[in-house]
């Protein structure tokens, strides 16, 4: 039996935190490395004045029930259970997220709605090929009625790519709901179904959602977390991981790592590079940047949705959250904010504009659409994400298991994160990853307990 190992975790993000939070747990001995100031990577909330907000609209998915349970071990009574609705904008409507058949009907109009359930009673039933690309997925669930006009739009939108060649896994499981079944049962009974698709319920901690990472970072300590230290070169010999280089300066010794930054990153520090087709491959991880505008606002409410989608692709955003709608605190009594999110592409115009410009467009189209006036707005500021999503597009998949198996050739490293796997994943995914990490490094070290926990 090898003696306990001693973990470097490269990103102090959720993933990174969520491995040294269980091997702490487990008495493993670790140490975060984290490029930034602060810990939580895209998963944090910033204050502005005596206003919260998230860096893009974050709940908390209860799909993991071991995994829950430790966030509420976690949070104790600051994860509130928030019961808000989200609704789609569209041509002036207010469409319910995700759709309902009843919904639909008031909404489109009798000749619309007919329409697009005999598209989707006809989709269902065809035995028609696809090549499996989110847009046929779409259409075949929805029909192309309600796909273009909901989805197809929003996805390009969202994700910058046309829709025939992204996966159906960029849905991240949220297009459940609108089954044949169900959507017959609630159009011709007029019952309104009372199953998943009713996603008004979700966990949130109360002072915004990065006080998951905060939490874990508090559990993992500070003496185990050093940040503004970027990996600038990982340097390996005959299989192994040797040591890293921090700021391109300090070199440190490795015995287990555990990576988290993006797998592009990854694969481009190390030392010696990989071969020509390895770096050819990681050419197709491409990622989505995300420009967050927020405004400052001298009103109670806006509205009291979670989240407004918009899927006309001449409005520049895909989705507007209010953080008030998620917990009372983000915002002072008789004022609110609004976060909207601006996808973009690292280098384009977007990215590179400048925060008036976009400030502007984005006050502009919310204005004209009538969901704030001009003068309501007290004021504004512009937040960029970079690596806010793997784009999953078709085939990507076998691309990433080629690298996972070149990846699986160093015997002392392990993947997590969402970009680090470059996966489509979330925060409650992260602990799931953490925990198993860590469970693989103590099946083959000696097996420990748990440390009693005396939070
Ligand atoms: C708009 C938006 C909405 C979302 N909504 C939800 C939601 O509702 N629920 C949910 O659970 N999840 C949601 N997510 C996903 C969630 O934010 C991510 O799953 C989570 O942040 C992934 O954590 P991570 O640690 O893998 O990566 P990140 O959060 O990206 O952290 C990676 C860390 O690595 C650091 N790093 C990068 N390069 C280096 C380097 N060279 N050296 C050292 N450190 C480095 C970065 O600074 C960063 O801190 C959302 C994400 C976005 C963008």
């Amino acid at each position: 039996m090898r003696e306990s190992p001693y973990i470097t975790i490269l990103g102090g993000g959720p993933a990174g935190l969520a491995t040294g939070y269980f091997a702490k747990k487990y008495n493993l001995s670790y140490r975060i490395y984290e490029a930034s100031q602060r810990t939580g990577g895209n998963a944090i909330t910033l204050k502005h004045g005596d206003f919260r907000f998230d860096s893009g609209a974050h709940r908390f998915h209860d799909k993991d029930p071991e995994v829950t349970e430790e966030i509420m071990h976690l949070l104790g009574d600051e994860l509130q259970k928030i019961e808000a609705p989200s609704q789609i904008y569209y041509e002036g409507n207010f469409i319910d997220f995700p759709l309902s058949p009843m919904d639909l009907l008031i909404k489109l109009g009798i000749p619309t709605f007919a329409k697009a359930g005999l598209e989707l009673i006809a989709a269902r039933l065809s035995k028609h090929q696809n090549n499996g690309s989110f847009e046929n997925f779409a259409v075949r669930t929805y029909g192309s009625t309600i796909a273009n006009r909901f989805l197809l739009n929003y996805t390009e939108k969202l994700w910058g790519f046309p829709s025939s060649t992204l996966s159906p896994l960029i849905s991240g499981r949220r297009l459940k709901g609108l089954d044949l079944a169900t959507f017959l049962r609630e159009a011709f009974l007029g019952k309104r179904a009372k199953t998943a698709h009713l996603d008004g319920g979700f966990y949130y901690p109360k002072w915004g959602y990065g006080s998951i990472a905060e939490r874990l970072a508090q559990a993992c300590g500070a003496e185990n977390i050093h940040t503004e230290a970027r990996i600038t070169r990982i340097m390996h010999r005959q299989g192994k991981i040797e040591a890293i280089e921090i700021n391109a300066g300090e070199r440190v010794p490795v015995d287990e790592v555990v990576s988290t930054l993006p797998l592009p990153i990854l694969l481009r520090i190390l030392d010696p590079e990989p071969e020509a087709s390895i770096l050819d491959l990681a050419k197709n991880l491409i990622f989505r940047n995300l420009i967050l505008v927020v405004l400052f606002i001298d009103k109670e409410r806006v509205s009291n949705n979670a989240s407004i989608y918009f899927p006309d692709s001449q409005i520049p955003f895909t989705r507007i959250y209010e953080p008030k709608n998620r917990s009372a605190v983000m915002a002072p009594v008789g004022k609110t904010s609004l976060c909207i999110e601006v996808p973009c592409s690292p280098g384009d115009e977007l990215w590179n504009g400048s925060d008036d410009a976009l400030k502007s467009m984005v006050r502009t189209h919310l204005v004209a659409l009538g969901i704030i006036r001009e003068e309501e707005i007290i004021e504004d500021l512009v937040y960029r994400m970079r690596h806010a999503y793997p784009v999953l597009k078709l085939g990507v998949e076998e691309k990433i298991h080629s690298i996972y198996d070149y990846l699986e050739g160093f015997k002392n490293l392990k993947l997590s994160g969402r970009s680090g796997k470059f996966l489509y994943t979330h925060v409650h995914d992260m602990l799931r990853f953490g925990m198993d990490v860590v469970q693989e490094y103590l099946a083959v070290g000696e097996t420990s307990d748990p440390i009693p926990d005396h939070r």
